[in-house]
């Protein structure tokens, strides 16, 4: 749709609050008619209360509370987990509860990420985290003091003028009145464990988390890796970068070595797809499609390529060999988010042993299959550094396996034990049926 024909159907809208998301899907089926159904916000009504709501995470004891759900909804179709957190909080309103203790209770009940925004059928603008505020979420102003918003980060603020407040602590509830931001703490001692990944791979560079730009960390994750792999440092030419989440740390590693950063990697501006998203008949002419390498910056060069993350391993291996076509002598990788030996339960599409190329293979395994002569993965010490957060308040359960939540960390060591004695794995393993309550 084009913006003013965006901007007309916006004027068009009745009422003075709005909510919506640009869905990642980590639950519930992909084809298509299931991702239409899913879009968000989704809604929720019985007798005189509405609720609408929009959600960034994914909910980890989902079969367990579908049983609930399916017992006091009796028209109740199950999408996704946001229908979920939609009907659970429908029902405790309906159990007679103001919002405060309903969200107290949805914080209760379910085990994952979750960070919300919504609207009740009575006009309340409210957005809550889980106690563990795994996913981002922020609260800011219009400068004219009329206009008050929630936004994952801090860039959608930044683009259309408004003033950033504050982050929302885990276990929050912050509701919207004539008077600003209303905050409670719902949730007592909360145990911080914030996404690391969103430093590396799934932010936004211009996004700031308690005030300090991505971009800026991004880069000292590349002067990280250059302290941390000297010798490497001395056997190369030039830098490359996987574009775009390469290119923040090619530039520290760049101001950190002297070496040249050749932008000799061109991603297509029309290609847009996300190819870690993608389904895998369709990742691999993607990636082809989507990374150009100019092969004369390259020929007969010794070459260091940073990169955020290497998940499954092919989009790495793809660049590799087209590296190698143009000539390259040598390829280090120097991989700024340690190896991921483990899935993802809270709103990263990783939801697999098998899928993680570093679940069963040490680094020198994997610059084997992929075609590096090293892969060079920035130490945990240093990503939790130069991210500026204790190591304690942040979650790095796909790197250590220690998840920060109970069920989470159940089915990943039972689905751990299976995997390694050589089951396979049909699905995403917290939405299989055998996740144990
Ligand atoms: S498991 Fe990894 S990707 Fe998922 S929330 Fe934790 S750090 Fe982020």
């Amino acid at each position: 749709m084009k913006s003013s024909a965006i901007q007309e159907w916006f004027a068009r809208l009745p009422g003075s609050i709005g909510i919506g998301n640009v869905r990642y899907t980590t639950s519930g089926k992909c084809d298509d008619a299931s991702l239409v159904q899913g879009t968000q916000p989704v809604t929720a009504s019985v007798e005189s209360l509405k609720v609408a709501l929009s959600f960034n995470g994914n909910i980890v004891n989902t079969l367990q509370l579908k049983r609930e759900v399916d017992q006091n909804f009796s028209d109740f179709v199950y999408g996704c987990d946001s229908d979920l957190v939609c009907h659970k909080l429908l029902l405790e309103l309906k159990k007679g509860k103001d919002l405060a203790p309903a969200v107290a209770e949805v914080m209760q009940s379910f085990d994952g990420a979750f960070s919300v925004t919504g609207i009740t059928g009575n006009g309340v603008f409210f957005a809550f985290k889980d106690p563990h505020g795994i996913k981002p979420l922020c609260a800011g102003h219009s400068l004219d003091g009329e206009s008050y918003f929630f936004s994952s980060e801090t860039v959608s603020l930044d683009i259309n003028g408004f003033v950033r407040d504050f982050e929302l602590r885990p276990g929050e509830l912050v509701t919207v009145s004539k008077r600003g931001f209303e905050r409670q703490q719902i949730v007592e001692n909360p145990h911080k464990a914030f996404c690391a990944f969103e430093f590396a791979y799934f932010a936004r560079p211009d996004s700031r988390f308690d005030g300090k730009y991505v971009y800026e960390i991004r880069e000292d994750f590349g002067r990280n890796l250059v302290k941390e792999f000297p010798d490497i440092v001395k056997d190369a030419d030039i830098i490359l970068s996987v574009p775009e989440t390469g290119d923040d740390p090619a530039m520290g590693v760049h101001e950190e070595s002297g070496l040249r950063w050749e932008r000799a990697s061109r991603r297509h501006r029309y290609v847009t797809e996300r190819a870690f998203i993608l389904l895998n008949n369709e990742r691999f002419s993607t990636i082809d499609r989507k990374v150009n390498i100019l092969g004369s910056k390259v020929a007969g060069k010794r070459v260091i390529v940073t990169e955020d993350s290497i998940v499954r391993g092919d989009t790495t291996k793809i660049i590799i060999d087209k590296l190698r076509k143009a000539g390259a002598k040598k390829v280090y990788m120097f991989v700024t988010f340690p190896r991921i030996i483990g899935p993802c339960f809270y709103g990263i599409d990783m939801s697999t042993y098998g899928q993680l190329i570093g679940s069963r293979h040490s680094p020198e395994d994997i610059a084997t299959i992929i075609g590096a002569d090293k892969v060079c993965y920035q130490s945990l010490d240093g990503l939790v550094r130069a991210t500026g957060e204790k190591r304690g308040d942040l979650c790095l359960a796909c790197v250590t396996g220690k998840y920060p939540t109970p069920l989470a960390q159940k089915i990943a060591d039972q689905n751990r034990a299976k995997f390694l004695s050589g089951r396979e794995e049909k699905g995403r393993i917290y939405e299989l049926d055998e996740a144990p309550p």
